[in-house]
């Protein structure tokens, strides 16, 4: 049973084969700078085709799809319907629905028969409640407006939980974890049996910890006095929220290996705001789950930075928690979603 699974982003485009038997890893190609000046590649179209596998011979592709929106709560079937809603929600994530669709589209023509499946970031947190999940807001703005928190992540938080039963050796859903993506986007989920019941990227992945560029938690108030005293554009606010602000905006740079190693004080600075804003999130989600059986480090950061994990958790209040160390690997988790919709 072959499975290859499509990460296809506004430049680039991931691509890895499975084999799903052994769920060895066949082939694995990154194609990045597509469409820019002096590619190989003018389009998504050409990157896929410069790869070299006989897609008959697969059993499914999986695509990830970074927004389902409330519409898709779990790995779903491409058809032109499914393809329809995905371009709707490209409202709600504009820098990655439409990269991920051009991903599908390229895809479905050059494996005509073969099904092909939607496999979403934020499906895994479906099961949020409305406490968790609803700003206080005027209830328009959820009832017409669709405006709540999805959380984001969530195929990476969904592997690491299943890695944890596995190695705690206890049933998923009786397992309480509280789970930490930390790479350059970042996010920690409460999971309660097995379930996500809060985590820390909202309507956008902007929202929650201090990131690589991102800012996460503000005041929003922040933003009308950006545009009112400081006279920047909606989209100039956009982009210093997102790709100026975090450990960039506040050391100048967002590698955190460098900023370790570094002994500037602005650079020690951005650290300890990663960390207090970590701390504050693990505390409060210690707070709504009844028990925790672990604390789970994944992403870029949270598998190989030991210095990072020693700080997070040298408070008291997490001594007598188990820790675990698991790397993620969200293109194989999107290959066994992929599995779960044939066996249907
Ligand atoms: P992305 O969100 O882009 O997928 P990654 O999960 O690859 O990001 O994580 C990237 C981050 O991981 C960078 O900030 C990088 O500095 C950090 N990182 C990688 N290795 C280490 C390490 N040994 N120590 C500290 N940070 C590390």
């Amino acid at each position: 049973m072959k499975i290859a699974v499509i990460n296809s982003g506004s430049s680039s485009l991931k691509f890895k084969l499975f084999e799903m038997n052994t769920k060895e890893v066949l082939k694995s190609v990154l194609i990045q700078n597509i469409g820019e000046n002096g590619s190989q590649f003018k389009n998504h179209h050409e990157a896929l085709e410069s790869i070299d596998i006989d897609f008959s011979s697969l059993n499914a592709i999986g695509h990830r799809v970074v927004h389902g929106g409330e519409l898709f709560n779990k790995a779903t079937l491409i058809d032109k319907n499914v393809i329809k809603e995905i371009d709707k929600l490209s409202s709600l994530a504009p820098l990655h629905n439409p990269a991920n669709l051009e991903g599908i589209v390229v895809s479905s023509k050059k494996a005509k028969n073969i099904p092909q499946i939607a496999v979403f970031d934020t499906a895994f947190h479906s099961t949020m409640p409305k406490e968790s999940y609803l700003y206080a807001l005027n209830s328009d703005m959820y009832e017409k407006h669709h405006i709540r928190r999805y959380g984001f992540h969530g195929t990476s938080h969904s592997f690491v939980s299943k890695e944890a039963s596995k190695i705690l050796n206890k049933d998923i859903q009786k397992l309480n974890l509280i789970t930490l993506h930390l790479g350059n986007g970042a996010s920690i989920c409460a999971i309660e049996n097995g379930k996500s019941i809060d985590t820390s990227m909202g309507f956008t992945p902007l929202e929650g910890l201090v990131m690589g560029t991102r800012s996460g938690d503000i005041d929003p108030a922040i933003i009308f006095y950006m545009q009112r005293e400081l006279g920047l554009s909606v989209d100039d606010i956009d982009k210093e929220l997102n790709k100026k602000s975090g450990l960039l905006g506040i050391c100048g740079d967002n590698d955190v290996r460098n900023i370790i190693k570094s002994k500037d004080e602005k650079s020690k600075l951005a650290l300890d705001m990663m960390i207090r804003r970590i701390q504050k999130y693990i505390g409060s989600y210690m707070a709504i789950l009844e028990n925790v059986d672990a604390i789970v480090f994944t992403g870029g950061i949270g598998e190989n930075s030991q210095y990072i994990r020693e700080r997070v958790l040298k408070s008291k209040i997490f001594k007598n928690i188990e820790v675990l160390v698991i790397k993620t690997d969200e293109e194989l988790e999107i290959a066994n979603e992929c599995l779960k919709v044939l066996k249907k």
